[in-house]
């Protein structure tokens, strides 16, 4: 028995970007001006043509790609339709990200009027070296600029993007990015370990010799350094990769973590109803092409079973520091997961109380080895559908 939700939460996806970064493997394309106008076009349609999978709206979240090199005309124009199409709640979280070489005086204003109320900007690092290794378009002065002018145009939620684990980059270039962003005062922090990806130009430097990533050791200190740093100046570290002000965590990330429904509209956008995942197509043409013949986008469907729903439960819970409740698991379960604690490899790295399971921060470090552990057991037991 299952119950279907209608979605809370939208997800947007914005394909576009001024260039690719060196270590990007995110769906997006170089910025066309007469293709984002028709793109834009295909994103209305679809959301007019899946209205009914549309609850009560909570939370709204453009990403990409680079939402903020669209035009603020058309930004403004997909929330109008938003607006007229669904109930979203007044108190409901709004975001979009920002490239800051992407953002002026007048389009911060815009996109705060249009009632975006949350702003995600991608910084990286503070060091021109790291940025030109990652191929970023901007520098420590447009950041600056940037948050000057979102904080002006009456933005008061603003999260904040850094990386770690570039190559290159030394415990000491880490930590003074950190003072640097925290010197700004940002709500939220998102700190980001480097994951080389294959088929990245990145990748290829890091295969050749051209550039080489700090040691194992060196990235378990940044992190270590980061956790430290952050809890110091207020930040309470809610995620593996996360960090916020009291009563800033990001409510639209937070639902992914708690396996609540949402809806994702435009090309490479994944949909969860509580019981189906949903991919639509992330071929930018075909997206469009598909949805101007009247057809659906949605490319790919999967039904989970009840061993893979609760795979995600531990495997999205355990990275949040509010872990997972007891009741998510039947009691056969929870014991499986009491025995495989008991292990001397997971101590110190996971805590359970009558009615919690979580990781610790040290845990976080080494998540995937500690959350294979406590699914190995799990895994054996009888599941049904
Ligand atoms: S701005 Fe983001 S999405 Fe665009 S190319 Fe760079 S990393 Fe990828």
């Amino acid at each position: 028995m299952f119950t279907q939700h209608k979605a809370e939460h939208i997800y947007i996806h914005i394909p576009f970007c001024i260039r690719k970064c060196r270590y990007c493997d995110f769906h997006s394309i170089p910025h066309d001006c007469a293709l984002e106008e028709r793109y834009v076009r295909a994103v209305l349609n679809e959301t007019a043509l899946r209205k009914n999978q549309i609850g009560r709206v909570t939370t709204i979240f453009f990403g990409g790609g680079t939402p903020s090199i669209l035009a603020p005309v058309l930004l403004t124009e997909i929330m109008h339709v938003l607006k007229q199409s669904c109930e979203i709640d007044a108190d409901a979280e709004i975001t979009v990200e920002a490239n800051p070489a992407t953002m002026h005086a007048e389009k911060s204003e815009t996109l705060k009027t249009a009632g975006f109320n949350r702003i995600s900007i991608g910084v990286q690092s503070v060091h021109a070296r790291e940025l030109a290794t990652l191929g970023r378009m901007h520098d420590w002065n447009d950041v600056m600029e940037t948050c000057a002018l979102v904080r002006s145009a009456g933005f008061s939620n603003l999260s904040l993007d850094l990386m770690y684990g570039l190559p290159g980059q030394s415990v000491e270039s880490w930590l003074h990015s950190l003072e640097h962003v925290i010197a700004l005062n940002p709500d939220h922090i998102s700190a980001y370990e480097l994951t080389p990806e294959r088929e990245t130009p990145l990748f290829g430097q890091l295969s050749s010799g051209a550039v080489a990533l700090p040691s194992e050791e060196a990235v378990a200190e940044m992190y270590t350094l980061a956790d430290e740093l952050l809890a110091n100046n207020r930040y309470e570290h809610y995620e593996i990769s996360n960090y916020a002000q009291p009563a800033r965590r990001c409510r639209h990330n937070m639902a992914y973590w708690q396996r609540k429904s949402y809806i994702g509209l435009g090309a490479a956008a994944h949909s969860f109803d509580g019981h189906y995942r949903s991919a639509n197509t992330d071929d930018i043409i075909q997206y469009m092409e598909r949805i101007e013949q009247g057809g659906v986008p949605v490319i790919e469907t999967i039904e989970l079973t009840s061993l893979q729903a609760l795979q995600e439960t531990v495997f999205l819970g355990l990275r949040t520091a509010d872990g997972i409740a007891r009741s998510a698991f039947e009691p056969v379960i929870w014991q499986e997961i009491e025995k495989a604690l008991q292990d001397d490899t997971l101590q110190g790295l996971a805590e359970i109380t009558p009615d919690r399971l979580r990781l610790t921060s040290r845990g976080w470090l080494v998540s995937n080895q500690v959350i294979a552990s406590i699914l190995s057991g799990i895994e054996k037991l009888p599941h049904g559908r």
